[in-house]
């Protein structure tokens, strides 16, 4: 089965869906706020579109824990050398925080330039009460943050942790039998390790099918999407999408390419031309761990970064580098507290970026991820959570663009880190030979 992603078709999906949900929005959906769909549009999609839709993401999503856990296990097992492990997960986090805090900054800025929430007339911030304040309640409610979710990191059962999908748990097991695979005898080592290869095989061979869907699928969840947006709200929240979005365009087209150039050395052009497809599973999807089968496929096949590299860098950016939701935590704390008329000083702003980086790092890669963790934000700086009925009309497009944003800050994170590890030079995987990908553990032990 071939591996390559089809971006063309993806494309022309994605346009096709976006072009007949906009249409069939604009002809018969009454914008709202509350939105009206006709029956037999939501009868379509409801039972075509929506479904179909899912059974993409599934097919996407059913690979990610399998994948994080033979990619971070394999990865840190062929570093050959554990010392190695410390240094490139500092550089990582590093590289995490800094991306981060950057775009929380600008978006902050941004903010406090345009003043978003100054410009929110009454009538529409009444309309928007009564057509999300209800659902606003139970979306908003504040996610637990704090020293419990750091005991989490460290799961009782892993497998409890992998099907509640506790993404964090599930990377600090891998890690610890990656780096005992470095200590246990090498004749058992040597056995386990291509089994947990064979399962990363496995996985790329599902991602093939879905991706061989993935036109059908994009052009599901777009048209899903398009169709019953209510567009009129982006136009009653345009300054405030405008801040977001010109947010997320800054940190794509400005700071990712100068972090590309200047830390990763790499070749812009090549960069976003082979990333493409992993920028629109993201756009289309709303969700980084749905895109990292894609991400992790595609940088090592096109980007020729090495196993050790892609599946340790890009599982963990998946979960805990969100740059776009950084940004868009900032602006959005801020713009709540405009229209509630509280001032927040510089040093609360300073907590906004601080906490937005930090929420970032614990919001789940799903569609709306960062939306209880952005109540509690919100909680904490004394702006009152219900506001958030303001903004989830539009968070849903919003989602795409931040998601794809965040895929965008794991890619060039893997680009960088692989750079300074040194570990470029090393051959695209597919073209690698089998026993060149085959740890071998005598040599890791005698490292140890
Ligand atoms: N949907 C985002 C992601 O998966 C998370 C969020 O900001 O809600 O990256």
């Amino acid at each position: 089965m071939s591996t390559k992603v089809p971006h063309t078709r993806i494309l022309i999906g994605l346009v096709a869906g976006a072009t007949l949900g906009c249409t069939l929005n604009a002809l018969f959906v009454e914008p709202g706020p509350p939105v009206k769909t006709p029956d037999w549009l939501t009868w379509i999609i409801n039972n075509i579109t929506e479904p179909f839709g899912r059974v993409f993401l599934n097919l996407l999503i059913m690979t990610v824990i399998p994948l994080v856990f033979s990619s971070l296990a394999v990865g840190v097992a062929k570093l050959g050398d554990v010392s190695k492990l410390g240094r490139m997960g500092a550089r990582t986090f590093g590289y995490f925080l800094i991306t981060s805090a950057t775009a929380a900054v600008i978006g902050l800025t941004l903010v406090n330039l345009v003043k978003p929430g100054a410009h929110l007339s009454e009538d529409t911030v009444a309309q928007l009460k009564e057509a999300y304040g209800g659902t606003a309640e139970e979306k908003s409610k504040p996610a637990e943050f704090g020293v419990q979710t750091f005991v989490n990191m460290v799961p009782r059962n892993p497998f409890q942790a992998a099907a509640e999908t506790n993404m964090l748990g599930i990377i600090v097991f891998a890690l610890l039998i990656g780096v005992g695979l470095n200590y246990i005898p090498n004749e058992r080592a040597a056995s386990l390790v291509p089994v947990l290869e064979a399962i990363g095989d496995l996985m790329v061979f599902i991602i093939g099918v879905a991706m061989r869907l993935a036109p059908y699928g994009v052009f599901c969840l777009i048209f899903t999407n398009t169709a019953q947006f209510g567009f009129g709200m982006l136009l009653s929240l345009g300054m405030y999408v405008l801040v977001v979005v010109i947010g997320l365009g800054i940190q794509l087209v400005i700071v990712f390419p100068i972090l590309l150039k200047v830390m990763a050395r790499a070749n812009l052009w090549e960069f976003f031309d082979k990333t493409k497809s992993v920028m629109l599973t993201a756009f289309s999807t709303s969700s980084s761990s749905a895109t990292l089968p894609t991400s992790i496929q595609t940088a090592e096949e096109e980007l020729g970064i090495p196993k050790s590299v892609a599946g340790f860098v890009l599982p963990l950016g998946a979960t805990m580098n969100m740059n776009g939701t950084a940004l868009f935590e900032g602006v959005t704390v801020l713009f709540l507290a405009q229209v509630a008329g509280i001032d927040l000083s510089l040093s609360k702003q300073m907590i906004v970026v601080a906490l937005s980086v930090i929420t970032a790092i614990g919001a789940a890669g799903v569609p709306g991820g960062s939306i209880p963790l952005l109540a509690m934000v919100l909680l904490t700086v004394g702006v009152s959570p219900d506001l958030l009925f303001l903004i989830l009309g539009v968070d849903r497009f919003l989602d795409m663009l931040r998601t794809s944003v965040n895929v965008a800050g794991d890619l060039t994170a893997v680009m960088y880190v692989n750079r300074v590890e040194g570990a470029g030079l090393n051959k695209p995987s597919s073209q690698a030979t089998p026993s060149s990908d085959l740890v071998d553990c005598s040599d890791l032990q005698r490292s140890i």
